[in-house]
């Protein structure tokens, strides 16, 4: 983090008791308290072991500076931001995602239920830099109290927002993998709700995320995947640490990518009549556009990360954005990702015909991707990744980092994580040995720089 930026690609992100103490975290409260205009602010936390601490020094904070705080204890992200759109005047969520156990973070929803703008962002960090708090006296400091019905609200919503008659007549097998993470106190409840026999792995919370740590990959999800072989379920899903990404695997156990779950999804809604436009980010596959053009609906790109896919959601009147990590919006419920609802709408899906998840799988085109990541100084990335930028004859397009289109079918991009010291490569081409070529051509290129940053 440098001197005046604190938030990254999905709030504050930092290692409690070593980066920062308590004293930070009331100091953050008080910020947040002194951005929002309005009263009522209701703030959750994720299942780390830091997170109930933290989520008392935020509210001590945000009372300080004369905010109202509800307390909606231990909830999956998207349930504490859908609240906040139904409910409260803004949201605070304790949480760092994916990250390992040792982090935690803080985001900042805004009374739409999507976290606030870059631009606001700016506008806390500004307040904490310099200490512009509008802190109360005795007579006027805020009130807590409790709302422990997120939760339900929360199931009762992704219900509404699905073919619950569909999905119930399908009887379909589930195997959910919550990772230790909140999710576990929803999506069971929710496909349990929808009809669906359901077989859970890891879902007891645990702050170590002793299970497979609490990011979903097809590496991390190999349990999931056998789970559902085992057990001839019709379809598995594995959570991140606070159940905003959900990563799905068919029945024959191949976990694939959140652009292949976005773009299936995407084209059911199409065949279900809703036909709005489609965001996702610059790091998602081109089978998106090569599904979206058969039906004449336009997909736009956003830098990477949520916010930015959320906030041009609102901007074009979307309904559905999505990422290739798993992020899956739906605007209807709330416009911000949410493994519950991108599970309860991959269940629609496959109400939806006899198809199993795989046959449904084999209709997309073929593309082959490839993502890898190099350690790099933060300070550092930029310079590297603007060489990269200039050594290139292809054409370029830096949204968010570096994109190399190498030709109509096959790109590259080169970034720096938001959220740790690390370049982030990820490669797409229709041909496995091109694919190569340019995942060797683009790791040497980064590892070169990197090496010469230490000679
Ligand atoms: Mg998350």
């Amino acid at each position: 983090m440098t001197d005046n930026k604190l938030f990254g690609t999905n709030g504050i992100r930092f290692i409690p008791g070593k980066e920062y103490g308590l004293d930070f975290i009331v100091n953050m409260g008080l910020s947040i308290g002194t951005f929002f205009d309005k009263p009522d602010i209701i703030v959750g936390f994720d299942g780390r072991n830091s997170s109930p601490s933290i989520s008392r020094a935020i509210s001590a904070g945000l009372m300080e500076s004369g905010k109202n705080v509800i307390s909606a204890g231990m909830v999956p992200t998207p349930a504490l931001q859908l609240i906040t759109k139904n409910s409260y005047d803004g949201g605070v969520m304790i949480t760092a995602s994916h990250n390992p156990s040792e982090y935690n973070g803080i985001k900042v929803i805004s009374s739409n239920g999507i976290e606030v703008s870059r631009s606001e962002e700016k506008i806390i960090e500004n307040i904490y830099f310099q200490q512009k708090y509008n802190r109360q006296n005795w007579e006027n400091v805020g009130k807590i109290s409790s709302d422990t019905s997120s939760i339900n609200n929360y199931i009762h919503s992704v219900i509404q927002n699905v073919d619950s008659s569909s999905i119930k007549n399908r009887k379909l097998k589930i195997v959910i993998d919550s990772g230790n993470g909140t999710q576990a106190l929803a999506a069971p409840l929710i496909s349990e709700s929808l009809g669906c026999e359901v077989i859970t792995v890891n879902n007891h919370i645990d702050g170590t995320f002793s299970g497979r740590g609490g990011e979903p990959t097809p590496d991390t999800l190999k349990f999931l995947s056998q789970s559902v072989v085992e057990n001839n379920a019709d379809i598995g899903v594995g959570f991140d640490g606070d159940g905003d990404r959900s990563i799905f695997c068919d029945e024959k156990g191949i976990v694939f990518w959140g652009d292949k779950s976005g773009t299936l999804v995407s084209e059911h809604l199409i065949n279900k009549g809703i036909k709005s436009p489609i965001v996702t980010t610059i790091a998602t596959s081109l089978i998106i556009e090569k599904v979206a053009s058969k039906y004449n609906v336009n997909v736009h790109r956003t830098k990477v990360g949520s916010v930015d896919v959320s906030h041009k959601m609102l901007e074009l009147d979307s309904k559905f954005g999505f990422e290739e990590n798993g992020g899956c919006l739906y605007s209807p419920h709330v416009a911000v990702r949410d493994g519950g609802m991108g599970t309860a709408l991959m269940l629609e899906l496959l109400s939806f015909s006899d198809t199993t998840l795989s046959e449904n799988l084999s209709t997309l085109p073929n593309f082959y991707q490839s993502k890898t990541k190099f350690s790099c100084p933060i300070d550092s990335r930029e310079s590297i990744i603007h060489d990269i930028a200039s050594s290139i004859s292809e054409e370029i397009d830096q949204t968010d980092g570096l994109k190399i289109h190498w030709s109509e079918n096959s790109w590259s991009l080169i970034r720096p994580s938001g959220t740790e010291p690390i370049i982030r490569l990820f490669s797409e081409s229709d041909s496995q040995s091109h694919l190569d070529a340019i995942m060797t051509k683009c790791s040497t290129l980064v590892n070169d720089l990197i090496k010469n940053l230490n000679s």
